[in-house]
């Protein structure tokens, strides 16, 4: 697959409702470009990037993830960057196109929410969805509409994006990339992540001519990020943890995975159906937000898949019998 990177978002909401999109639809300017998403799967070892990274058939592959973080300028502590993304900049739109967006299940949940779907009918409409290559975990990406010129991401509109409130975390997080490690394993402060961020400059964005000074603290709260990268960081110590249990999840655990993550409105139900949470450590309060809030249902879930896949969890525990 080709390595190049090209991704970014319309990072300015809509100035008025969308039409639908059509074949005509001007401002989509087809690139060969990329976007892994904010996301926990494509971690290295135990490195995840937020934001941007090549696109390849393995993404999971250390060396492509450090090759392509060490090719991007560093933003330390305290650095700054300009940008702007409206539709008065010429670019406007154009990274919205023949993208490879992974959508973590946070994601999902927002943009469900948004277009009023049930799980499983947003996964087949907008997802591509496929087992990691080495731990077998599922992974989704947004289908790019493949039967537009251009390959235009479904929500993009000459206004803009049309889910912007809900955008996958990708798309707010550029043009940063967020690289984050689990904090090892037995220390005080086990179960954290700390976190690296690195400029991503496409040739084609125009958005770093003008606009406000960002420090990196400043950019991720003015795009929402806090509550994105809360969940997301969750999952992706679920996932480093997977990774250095050499552990490859069996067709029926991936299954399982789809189901708590994915469509966490079905997964409601299965807890319901099987009175799971009867037999788990958990005060009236929690089952009750667990069954009532999807967000806090989503939270749960990598909770407890890691207590399945690995008879124990920092937060989940079983009933003694
Ligand atoms: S979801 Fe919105 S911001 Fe992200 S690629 Fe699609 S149109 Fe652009």
């Amino acid at each position: 697959m080709a390595a190049c990177v090209k991704q970014g978002s319309a990072l300015h909401p809509p100035e008025e409702a969308p039409p639908p999109l059509d074949s005509s639809a001007k401002g989509l300017s087809p690139f060969g470009n990329t976007m892994l998403a904010s996301t926990p799967y494509s971690f290295a070892g135990h490195l995840v990037i937020h934001g941007t990274m090549p696109n390849n058939d393995q993404p999971n592959d250390h060396d492509a993830t450090q090759a392509f973080l060490e090719s991007l300028p560093e933003l330390k502590t305290g650095e700054t960057f300009q940008f702007a993304c409206h539709p008065g900049v010429p670019c406007f739109n154009a990274c919205c196109s023949d993208l490879s967006l992974m959508l973590t299940p946070y994601d999902v949940l927002r943009l469900r929410g948004r277009l009023k779907l049930a799980g499983r009918e947003f996964m087949e409409r907008y997802a591509v969805t496929a087992p990691a290559p080495d731990t077998g975990f599922p992974m989704a990406r947004l289908r790019m509409r493949e039967d537009l010129p251009g390959a235009p991401c479904p929500f993009v509109r000459r206004e803009g994006c049309s889910v912007y409130a809900d955008r996958p975390g990708a798309c707010r997080t550029y043009p940063l990339g967020r690289a984050t490690r689990p904090v090892g394993e037995g220390k005080a402060d086990a179960g954290d992540v700390t976190e690296q961020f690195f400029i991503v400059q496409e040739s084609h964005c125009r958005g770093f001519e003008a606009g406000p000074a960002w420090s990196a603290p400043e950019w991720l709260g003015d795009q929402d990020l806090k509550e994105y990268n809360r969940q997301n960081d969750r999952l992706m110590l679920l996932l480093a943890r997977l990774k250095g249990a050499e552990t490859r999840l069996t067709p029926k655990q991936g299954s399982m995975a789809f189901l708590a993550l994915y469509t966490v409105d079905a997964f409601g139900s299965f807890l319901s159906d099987t009175g799971m949470l009867e037999k788990l450590e958990l005060t009236d309060a929690k089952r009750a937000d667990i069954l009532s809030d999807e967000a806090r249902r989503l939270e749960f879930a990598v909770d407890w898949l890691e207590l399945a896949l690995f008879g124990a969890c920092p937060n989940l525990k079983r009933k003694a019998r």
